[in-house]
């Protein structure tokens, strides 16, 4: 099936089963703005536990913190914000779309990309066992002239991008001959910058409003609490602060679903250093990070490291994790070196002192900063791309089946385990109940009683529960219960009093944290 499909059926699967729905939907929607269901906030409560506890519980030297949206408007400008946090934007003037000058040149880049892959999927099964990437790669005339063509473009990219020459993206468009997705034509207006920060009003209009603006990211407010947090937790450098947060960007174009929103979710760690260890630093968090999400299972080659291009004007390294969505390879998580910029920045703007005394220095300094910063909704998405599958089985009958399952780790799963009466009488329900109350306590359960066993199954299949029981007559002799398992589909019959450890130790986050 071609990946575009499979994108489309994750984004209807996502609402069918309580993940996630557009906002306002009875109203016709709100562009690039989601809401999450009861399965969707369950499932995003478990990824923030995950990156929370990998940063504050395994780092005794990391801790978090809840800062408000709404910040004096001045540390936007201080951070740099108010001047520079544009996007390119051109308009196709057949269909009036609008895009990001710069997602387009990358589309395109995309297309020379993809032309590699396929030769080196094709020269994969030719080749079978004895196939050398690397040297298909260095030698192969196609993959060369593809490659060629990607180092031309980034060239003039990166160079267009730094010098902030808007002719220049729009010249690139031009040679390229990028055509508008909609109108398939290249009639484009010129490129122009646009800020993506939402503003709006504080306090009353009569005594003069203040214009403050929505955080179009969680990282100030760590900057502006460093003194506050380093003082009161007598931290040391090198010391980290995290935080999980909701983040707006006006984004010019809304599209790929929960990849691009307007109001999104951030998990970001700012980690305070020594100057002259912020390289360090860096090569440790970006190991760190990628180690973090190559647990969770979903293939390693799954994931890349992307150098940026264009530095932006605090950073003095900048890679993002990339994953392989449906739709290509795209940003998760960025890792940047942001220098002391913003800290220097903020005591400028606010005339106070924001120092660190290293005592073995002897000396005061402004720390320098690495930054992980990762959306949650990306990752989101991720685990769902990663875990969406459409499966041929068998039925009782003997017949071919198709099931869709969500093979979620069992940790990020919403509910670990649904039991299920085999019918509705003869104290069954009551058996089942006795389970659960027994078991809520240790980890999510659902009660399940309507359609046959079989649906029950495809249902939970659906949704991703990794572990399903069926309570039987025998039960009610033997205390015994069937348990089937999510991906394998295999059933045994277990002591009802095996539960809790048999399921228990399969989804504790201790085994995940193991592979850190
Ligand atoms: P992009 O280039 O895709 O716009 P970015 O480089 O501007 O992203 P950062 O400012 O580095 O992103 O933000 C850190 C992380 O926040 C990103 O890696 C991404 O996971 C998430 N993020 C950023 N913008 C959005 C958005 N509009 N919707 C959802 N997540 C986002």
């Amino acid at each position: 099936m071609a990946q575009e499909d499979i994108f489309k059926k994750l984004v209807a699967h996502c609402k069918e089963y309580g993940y996630v729905f557009q906002s306002s939907e009875v109203y016709d929607g709100l562009g690039a703005v989601y809401d999450y269901g009861q399965n969707g906030v369950e499932l995003k409560n478990n990824i923030k536990k995950y990156w929370w506890d990998s940063m504050v519980l395994l780092h005794e030297n990391v801790v978090g913190i809840d800062s408000a949206i709404f910040m004096h408007p001045t540390i936007w400008k201080a951070s740099g914000h108010v001047d520079a946090f544009n996007d390119p934007l051109i308009d196709n003037k057949e269909s009036k779309k609008r895009y990001r000058a710069d997602v387009l040149i990358e589309d395109q880049r995309a297309k020379f990309e993809d032309k590699i892959e396929k030769e080196i999927k094709k020269a994969k099964k030719r080749f079978g066992d004895s196939f050398d990437e690397a040297q298909f790669r260095e030698t192969n005339p196609r993959v060369q002239a593809n490659q060629k063509k990607i180092e031309v473009l980034n060239e003039r990219f990166t160079k267009a991008l730094n010098d902030n020459d808007l002719e220049e993206l729009k010249q690139i468009i031009v040679d390229y001959e990028i055509a508008c997705p909609i109108s398939g034509t290249k009639n484009w207006t010129d490129v122009r910058q646009f800020n993506l920060m939402f503003a709006t009003e504080m306090g009353s209009t009569s005594d003069g409003a203040m214009k403050v603006y929505l955080r179009p990211e969680t990282a100030q407010g760590i900057f502006v609490n460093y003194l506050n947090v380093q003082k009161t937790g007598r931290m040391k450098i090198p010391f980290g602060i995290a935080q999980i947060g909701k983040a707006f960007r006006n984004e010019i174009v809304a599209r790929q679903f929960i990849f691009r929103m307007r109001e999104f979710e951030q998990m970001e760690m700012q980690f305070f250093v020594r100057p002259g260890s912020e390289l360090d630093w860096f090569d440790k968090w970006r190991e760190t990070r990628i180690k973090w999400h190559r647990a969770l299972g979903f293939g390693d080659d799954n994931y890349r490291f992307h150098e940026h291009e264009k530095l932006a004007h605090y950073a003095n390294a900048a890679v993002d994790i990339e994953y392989r969505f449906p739709f290509g390879f795209k940003e998760v998580e960025g890792i940047h070196s942001r220098t002391d910029f913003d800290l220097s920045q903020h005591q400028e703007f606010s005339g106070k002192k924001i120092q660190y005394f290293d005592p073995e220095l002897n000396k005061s300094y402004v720390p320098y900063v690495v930054e992980t910063s990762i959306g949650v909704d990306r990752m989101f998405l991720q685990v769902m791309s990663a875990a969406y599958c459409e499966e041929e089985v068998e039925a009782a009958n003997g017949k071919k089946d198709k099931r869709v399952v969500l093979k979620l780790p069992t940790v990020l799963a919403p509910t670990k385990l649904a039991v299920m009466p085999l019918v509705k009488k003869d104290g069954l329900p009551e058996k089942a109940r006795e389970i659960i109350n027994d078991l809520k306590f240790d980890f999510s359960c659902q009660y399940d009683e309507k359609d046959s066993i079989g649906k029950r199954y495809r249902r939970q299949d659906a949704v991703g529960t990794p572990f399903c029981v069926t309570v039987d007559h025998q039960s009610l002799e033997d205390n015994t219960v069937t348990i089937r398992y999510r991906d394998t589909m295999k059933q045994e019959r277990v002591s009802i009093d095996q539960l809790r450890s048999l399921v228990g130790s399969q989804i504790s986050f201790k085994d995940l944290f193991a592979k850190l």
